[in-house]
């Protein structure tokens, strides 16, 4: 420390219990702080064997009935040492060892009574202020949070006969606020003599700072901290003089039972011995690295600075400045670059270890604290707190210069010392030097490993053909795809970013800079590795809480969507690779009509990711052995029946993330709904607990048919319609399990039928729409449909159309379909979609059970030949971007169809 600070190393008017060489000629010195740490010694409990070091006394109980101790959690002799030596070095008449720094708080709170007003300062450990709130709405204490810097402050809250204590921090963690402890004490006492001066003294120590001599009753410390030093046990230390005060403190921890084990009591006090000279070699560190930091322009709290405010004040206090600093950099992302980017600097909560740390208060020690309170009472957002350790200091230096460095805060000077580091100015959004300088090297990377295709994706919607409602109560659905789909286009670009773009989600679009995503949030997971069954609710958190931009709330639809997106993007980003790229969705479906929507949009997602992470890829095609007919496209694919041209292992790698994706659209996924989006086809689902063969079953053979689907545009909640039925079974149990059985035998019915290769088609057709009819009828019976459903339905059955519909999905408005079977003239069709539109209604003439997800293949038919022949120029197509956003949503599928050759699973 460059500056002494009065009484340093000193501790006076002790009677020193250990041994010191007296002499009539050389009169007795007290001890100094170091001495008085490494010497454990009670005069009053002389070990039998003369050990060394207290043995650690591991029973529970005491045999006799008149002996020092009976039972641990009164007294433990291992407790006493440690009590003993804690209380030598805090100038103290008494102290206590429980199990934590809180518990010691929650002890001392305990002597308050209901209606007791407590003062307590503005910038507490984020703990303390979540038990004074507890007491605030439990225990009817009223809390005072004043500002403490200023003793003049307090005073209007002091009040005689109310004011029962009065808590204070100083240093306050994490802003280093400094209290005028002495003066404090001494106006509180003579404004309401009986209240309790209290202090959290972890931040010092007894070695720095021991408020009992400035007039405090009573003083506690996180033993977690300073006093062990090692990280390796959680304790809590209390003090105090007075008897009484220390007869209610014992009676309460003999009460509730949280004092110290003895294991934790022998490793606190062996953590101890070594305070001092730990304390030591730490502030000098801080000193160098406040030093440092301030002089790079940083606004840096270090009472040890000369421009701290409190610093006067502190060196009355305390006899050093401490270990604790904190600085902002005037941008929360760049603050939690610089603590990503830091090595020898662990980032975690806590402090007083051996170890240096380094931590963003706002978002680890004090989260707790509600954003709009930390913003009430001055904790700024990208504030970084260091707490030092015993490392060499020139190490710990050099390292916080990298990450700074690394971080794009500081850069190397300009000037004639090319040594020196200044800080970078740090424009709006938070761009750097060193960030151009990233994003450099990512594009000599991505040279060197060029991706510059665009990947055309596109994944079915789904329709519920038979069995919705019924299936919450154990009977099997029939699902298939809806030849409605959504499409996703990635295009490559190469300046460090990664756009979204959402045109059917209000037109939603969004461009992130790659650095600025909250990386340090993610786990990321290995290629071919499974994602977990449970999602990273971290890295979910992060992304909601710093990886949107802020109009987004608006948007629920897109707020969703660019969370998994994101999500996965991250994830699936593996050894340091990060494609820029931008993503442009469209799709084809109504949203939010019960179609599978968002199973559709999460399959594009995972497959255009898993192709841009490298964590799939197409098969290799054929050689062409013709020359392209201009009238075939080369589409491999004909009907779901056809050939499946993306092998299996690739359609479950994109399933498995799909799901990822829903889980984190919809919390908890049946897994039908990504299953028909990737697969195609129809499958049977029945879900798990009913006694029945439960799961999902593809159905073989199935023959894609012509469909209307008719979007009510009657919006409903699913939940409550689920619930209706719920009820309605509660209520009539008889009734509706008849309806159940009876969809049950639908849903078999139907399965046979389309699983039947030897069935005629017009016998299949006419079994389905009468499958249809009936199990609409029972829809209406559990109270589903709606008067938009029937109108629907009344429209199409009457002639000359005469066809067969029920709604689909959870009803109460949504969508209903309508079977056409192959007969029906186009003309005889249009005339119904008009008349349906001119309802009001959205119709769309559809098909069902056709292709599952698909991938444009990268060859262009009409350069098919030359493409072949020229492998190196096949990836150099023209991009497909601006028609695909230019495309009116009627021609989209038709002219996706035409880019080329697609593979379907
Ligand atoms: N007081 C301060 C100033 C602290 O920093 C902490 C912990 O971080 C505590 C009290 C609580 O201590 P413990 O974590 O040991 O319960």
């Amino acid at each position: 420390m460059s500056h002494p600070a009065p009484n340093q190393g000193l501790i006076r008017d002790y009677e020193l219990p250990t041994p010191e060489p007296d002499s009539p000629f050389r009169p007795r010195k007290p001890y100094r702080f170091g001495t008085l740490c490494a010497t454990v010694d009670n005069p009053d409990q002389k070990d039998q064997y003369g050990s060394s070091s207290v043995p650690i006394y591991q029973t529970s109980t005491f045999k006799g009935v008149d002996g020092q101790y009976d039972y641990t959690r009164s007294g433990n002799p291992t407790r006493s040492h440690l009590e003993h030596h804690i209380a030598k070095i805090s100038s103290a008449g008494h102290a206590f060892a429980v199990s934590s720094g809180m518990a010691a708080l929650d002890v001392i709170l305990r002597l308050l009574k209901p209606g007791d007003e407590v003062i307590a300062g503005d910038d507490l450990y984020g703990g303390t202020n979540r038990l004074l709130t507890y007491l605030k709405t439990h225990g009817g204490v009223v809390v005072h949070h004043v500002d403490t810097t200023n003793p003049v402050n307090l005073h209007k809250y002091i009040k005689a006969g109310k004011t029962a204590m009065v808590l204070l921090e100083s240093p306050t963690n994490p802003l280093l606020k400094i209290a005028d402890l002495a003066t404090i004490a001494d106006q509180v006492k003579q404004r309401a003599p009986d209240a309790l001066v209290v202090v959290d003294n972890t931040m010092m120590s007894p070695y720095l700072q021991r408020p009992l001599e400035y007039g405090a009753d009573i003083v506690y410390d996180s033993a977690t901290k300073y006093l062990s030093g090692h990280h390796d046990l959680m304790a809590g230390v209390i003090t105090c003089n007075d008897d009484d005060l220390a007869k209610q403190i014992a009676f309460i921890i003999n009460s509730i039972g949280n004092a110290l084990t003895p294991f934790d009591c022998f490793l606190l006090l062996r953590g101890v011995k070594t305070l001092a000279i730990r304390m030591d070699r730490q502030q000098t560190s801080a000193m160098s690295v406040a030093t440092m930091l301030d002089r790079l322009g940083f606004k840096v709290h270090y009472p040890g600075l000369t421009s701290h405010p409190g610093r006067e004040i502190h060196e009355r206090n305390a006899d050093g400045y401490g270990a604790v600093l904190s600085f902002t950099t005037g941008d929360k992302a760049l603050s939690e670059r610089i603590v990503g980017a830091t090595r020898l600097w662990g980032i975690s909560v806590s402090f007083g270890c051996v170890n240096s740390l380094i931590s963003l208060p706002c978002v680890m020690s004090h989260a707790s604290i509600d954003a709009a309170l930390r913003a009430e009472r001055g904790l700024p957002e990208d504030l970084i707190r260091l707490c030092v350790g015993i490392e060499d200091p020139v190490d710990l230096i050099d390292d916080l210069e990298h990450a700074l460095l690394e971080a794009g805060a500081i850069t190397v000077s300009a000037g004639a010392d090319q040594h020196q580091f200044v800080r970078a100015t740090v424009p709006r959004g938070g761009a750097s030097i060193s960030r151009a300088v990233e994003k450099l090297a990512y594009n000599e990377h991505s040279a060197r490993k060029k991706e510059d295709r665009e990947w055309f994706v596109s994944a079915p919607g789904k329709v519920i053909l038979f069995g919705e409602h019924a299936v919450v109560h154990g009977v099997t659905a029939i699902a298939g795809a809806v030849g409605l789909r959504c499409y996703g286009l990635s295009s490559p670009r190469h300046d460090g970013k990664v756009a979204l773009s959402l045109m059917d989600l209000g037109n939603f679009s969004h461009e992130w800079v790659l650095d600025d995503l909250p990386w340090d949030a993610v786990t990321s997971i290995g290629v071919g590795d499974p994602h977990p069954d449970a999602l990273d609710q971290r890295l979910v958190d992060a992304i909601q809480q710093r990886g949107l931009p802020l109009n987004i709330d608006q948007n629920a639809q897109a707020k969703a969507a660019a969370v998994a997106f994101l999500y996965l993007y991250m994830v699936m980003t593996h050894g340091g690779e990060r494609p820029s790229f931008s993503f442009a969705v469209r799709s084809t479906l109504p949203v939010g009509a019960g179609l599978g929507s968002s199973a559709s949009f999460s399959t594009c997602a995972a497959t255009a990711l898993l192709l841009l992470h490298q964590r799939i890829s197409l098969p290799p095609l054929p050689e062409p052995s013709r020359t392209p007919d201009e009238h075939d496209p080369g589409h491999v694919h004909v009907s779901h029946e056809g050939r499946r041209a993306l092998p299996r292992q690739v359609a479950e790698e994109v399933n498995h993330w799909t799901f990822v994706a829903e889980k984190i659209l919809h919390g908890n996924p049946s897994g039908v709904d990504n299953s028909v989006a990737v697969y195609g086809g129809a499958l049977a689902y029945t879900r798990p607990g009913f006694g029945r063969k439960s799961g999902m079953e593809g159905i073989q053979g199935f023959k894609s048919f012509r469909f209307l689907l008719t979007d009510s545009r009657v919006s409903r909640d699913t939940k409550k319609l689920v619930a209706g039925v719920t009820a309605k079974k509660l209520a009539e149990p008889a009734v509706v399990e008849h309806i159940l059985d009876s969809i049950q035998s639908i849903s078999n019915e139907a399965r046979r039928a389309l699983g039947d290769a030897e069935l005629p088609r017009d016998a299949l057709l006419s079994a389905l729409a009468a499958l249809i009819r009936e199990n609409h009828a029972h829809l209406v019976a559990l109270g589903v449909s709606h008067p938009v459903l029937e109108a629907i339905r009344t429209q199409a059955a009457a002639e000359p159309y005469g066809l067969s519909t029920k709604l689909t999905g959870a009803g109460g408005g949504g969508c209903a379909v309508t079977l056409i079977p192959d007969d029906v003239k186009d003309d005889v069709l249009h005339a119904l979609v008009e008349g349906l539109t001119s309802s009001g209604y959205r119709p769309y003439l559809t098909s069902v059970g056709g292709s599952g997800l698909g991938v444009l293949s990268p060859y262009d038919p009409a350069n098919y030949a030359v493409a072949s022949s020229k492998r190196e120029d096949a990836d150099q197509q023209p991009s497909l971007r601006e028609a695909f956003e230019a495309k009116g949503i009627e021609e989209l599928t038709g002219w996706a169809e035409q880019r080329g050759r697609w593979l379907y699973v």
